[in-house]
């Protein structure tokens, strides 16, 4: 899964920095916006070796691993409930017998691949979403990587909750506020992914489109804008406004 078009301009303008990255980036948003899918074509972008404008080409050595999930430098940390998942929507009920938390020996195991060298002499990208599920004991270990962080390697965590995360975290990750889409833009790619059902209470369009794919067949363009327009809720800002927030502090190595 690509970007989502309302966050294109983002990933560019992000991606287009390689040079001058932190160590850890905190992509936060509320869920549904396709915060996962940023992410992983940020990473994507970051290790492909021919990058168009700071993004991926699709086509090199890396593009190609990548898109088999078999990138010798890319890693995604998440939780057994969420592994089959390809968004960042909320976990299904149905997986609810798998761990929904983030565990220690899973970022212990990130000290493993940092002490060794980039495969492909680029960057190494992790993403761990949601940061939130990361346990008590997993985030002082993350904390401990992010204090000393391994070199080439950007760390990025997604969240919808960011305020749940250890402040001391947050401190060494730049903060990536992405936004939801416009309306017409929802509209559109709705319509296009064959979403239509106007009587959902999610206004989330990645949330929205994964229901409609397991209840329902598809339906119009016409459906997705009566649903769209039924939906209370505040202004969704514009990607021109969803830009890289303020860094907070840039992580430096003790
Ligand atoms: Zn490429």
């Amino acid at each position: 899964m690509s970007a989502l078009p309302w966050h294109r301009e983002a990933l560019a303008r992000l991606a287009g920095r390689r040079e001058r990255l932190p160590h850890a980036l905190l992509v936060s948003g509320r869920a549904g916006i396709g915060k996962a899918a940023f992410a992983r074509e940020f990473a994507r972008s970051l290790l492909c070796e021919s990058p168009q404008e700071g993004l991926a080409c699709g086509a090199c050595a890396s593009c190609n691993w990548f898109s088999q999930g078999n990138h010798p430098d890319y890693r995604e940390v998440l939780p057994e409930a969420a592994e089959e998942g390809d968004d960042d929507a909320p976990a299904e009920a149905s997986k609810e017998k798998k761990s929904l938390v983030i565990k220690i020996g899973q970022i212990r195991a990130l000290g493993d691949l940092v002490s060794l060298s980039t495969h492909r002499a680029g960057f190494r990208v992790i993403v761990i979403r949601p940061a939130e599920a990361l346990q008590p004991a997993a985030a002082n270990a993350l904390l401990k990587t992010l204090e000393e962080p391994p070199p080439a390697t950007v760390i990025v965590l997604v969240s919808d909750r960011p305020a749940r995360l250890l402040a001391t975290i947050r401190s060494r990750c730049q903060v990536v506020a992405l936004g939801g889409p416009p309306r017409d833009v929802a509209i559109a790619w709705l319509g296009a992914e064959g979403a239509g059902e106007p009587d959902v209470s999610s206004r989330s369009p990645v949330v929205r489109r994964s229901w409609h794919a397991t209840w329902l067949p598809p339906r119009s363009a016409n459906g997705a804008a009566a649903w769209w327009a039924s939906c209370p809720g505040p202004t969704v800002r514009t990607p021109s406004r969803s830009r890289p927030a303020s860094t907070v502090r840039n992580s430096t190595a003790p």
